[in-house]
């Protein structure tokens, strides 16, 4: 028997491209904080619901830093 793993939609940041605006974690708070240490920590695992706002992360960030990954239509 064959098993086929499925990652679900996941999300990454691209440090050398990242400024830290801050604009991903306004879209999206509930994955993306910026620290008061001035680092980005973000959940790379995303449920159904973190989707959407990610995805609206991803077109707002200026430095097209984010990525997602692993969603249906790929
Ligand atoms: S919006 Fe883009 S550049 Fe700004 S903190 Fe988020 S990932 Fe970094």
């Amino acid at each position: 028997m064959k098993l086929t793993l499925r990652a679900g939609p996941r999300v990454s940041v691209d440090n050398d491209r990242c400024e830290l605006y801050g604009i991903c974690q306004y879209e999206a708070p509930d994955i993306f904080q910026l620290g008061r240490d001035g680092r980005l920590r973000f959940r790379r695992q995303l449920t159904e619901t973190d989707v959407e706002p990610v995805i609206a992360a991803a077109r707002c960030c200026p430095m097209q830093a984010v990525r997602v990954k692993g969603l249906a239509d790929e």
